[in-house]
């Protein structure tokens, strides 16, 4: 058994997420594969099995000898794929060792990768490349991650020669809905900190994340027959569209920020003349700049119901913060992923994720946790690949981390 011959077994389950469903998990696809994982991890010898009533899978690799006073560390994966393109069918094509031609993929002719629009594919000719049939994403986000996991446990296992303390494996559904946090066990996982396998380039280590609140900003106006409304209708609706016209456009935008540029983004309205809702994301890496945002979007809210003659109402909800506010006040947890990239002979690459992870709501609920690549690449598409050597480096890195 091969990490890439796990990795073909875990894409064939449809795992996707559904975030119309109330039920955890979200879909029963999810569940088929953490049975089929649990099963997997019993063969392989691991220890404190729980799938639990929310289909959180645990696991335990008992410390070697004279290790058992290390501080028990965690590796977490998702399990569900993304609901925004099918995982039904996913038929996984391994083209070995690809010549750097490009790769057509068979159930559907127009979707192509190739080295001119994919500058990452381009270094890996040489390399097996694995993608889906053109139908359906490959879901290496977060299959590439588990199945790193779980041959890095097989290893550790089989290797009893290889040092490393008290080791707990996480596998969470719902994450690309934003659940897989949720109702993550942190007290019974019991581990100091762990890390996500869920990153893209060979050599990836993600430890800053945005810090993120949903606004919710009601304008509420008055509606009568259109025929007889002079001097009596409020139009709600012309109240939230002068707002959004008013919201910042050369800066503060996502469309014209990048890096450590944060930004306000209305993306969802809700309208009726009596009442329109506008849910803004403020996203920030500085935790402080949300409340300049708010203070700005509030002010402006006002101003416009002023204008229009419309109440405003607004709701703020916390999202989930940098996690960078948590890891800088442990930098050994970032620096054990760093030598251990280096260890297996690649460069660490790091850079600002311009959104969010389990991790960045883990590491607020007393389990610090970073981000490390798993060979992801084209996640959410149909374009979807990984490479087995990449696979195969994240399972060096899992190792290197544990007899760090
Ligand atoms: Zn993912």
């Amino acid at each position: 058994m091969s990490v890439l011959d796990r990795f073909l077994r875990y894409v064939q389950i449809d795992s996707r997420a559904d975030d119309s469903s109330q039920t955890c998990p979200t879909t029963p696809g999810q569940l088929e594969m953490q049975r089929l994982l649990l099963g997997e991890l019993r063969v392989i010898g691991l220890e404190d099995l729980v799938l639990d009533d929310n289909g959180y899978l645990m696991a335990t690799i008992p410390a070697t000898r004279g290790r058992d006073a290390d501080p028990a560390i965690g590796f977490i994966a998702h399990v569900d794929t993304s609901p925004e393109m099918s995982g039904t069918n996913v038929k996984p094509i391994v083209h070995r060792a690809w010549d750097g031609r490009d790769i057509v993929l068979p159930d559907d002719r127009t979707a192509a990768l190739r080295t001119s629009e994919q500058p990452d594919l381009a270094a890996q000719i040489g390399h097996d490349i694995v993608t889906a049939s053109g139908t359906t994403l490959l879901g290496a986000d977060d299959k590439a991650g588990v199945a790193a996991i779980v041959e890095a446990a097989a290893q550790l296992v089989a290797h009893p020669e290889i040092p490393h303390g008290r080791i707990r494996i996480g596998f969470t559904p719902d994450e690309e809905i934003g659940r897989g946090a949720t109702r993550f066990d942190v007290a019974r996982f019991g581990a100091a900190y762990a890390y996500t396998l869920d990153g893209g380039n060979a050599g990836e280590l993600e430890y800053e994340s945005f810090s993120a609140d949903l606004m919710r900003v009601v304008f509420i106006g008055f509606n009568t027959h259109p025929g007889y409304a002079k001097g009596k209708m409020v139009n709600a609706i012309r109240a939230a569209a002068r707002f959004v016209d008013r919201l910042p456009r050369e800066r503060l935008s996502p469309e014209t920020t990048d890096g450590y540029d944060g930004f306000v983004h209305p993306y969802q309205i809700e309208a009726s003349v009596d009442r329109t809702s506008v849910r803004v994301l403020l996203r920030d890496h500085v935790t402080a700049k949300l409340r300049e945002q708010e203070h700005l979007l509030r002010s402006l809210a006002e101003v416009v119901a002023d204008e229009t003659g419309t109440r405003s109402e607004i709701e703020v909800q916390e999202q989930y913060r940098n996690m960078r506010e948590v890891l800088d006040r442990h930098p050994h947890i970032v620096e054990r992923a760093r030598a251990a990239i280096r260890a297996v002979g690649l460069t660490p690459i790091e850079k600002p994720i311009r959104g969010g992870t389990d991790g960045s709501r883990l590491s607020f609920m007393g389990l610090p946790t970073p981000n490390l690549f798993a060979g992801e690449h084209n996640f959410h598409s149909r374009l979807e690949w990984t490479s087995r050597q990449d696979l195969e480096k994240a399972v060096a890195v899992i190792l290197a981390i544990a007899r760090a």
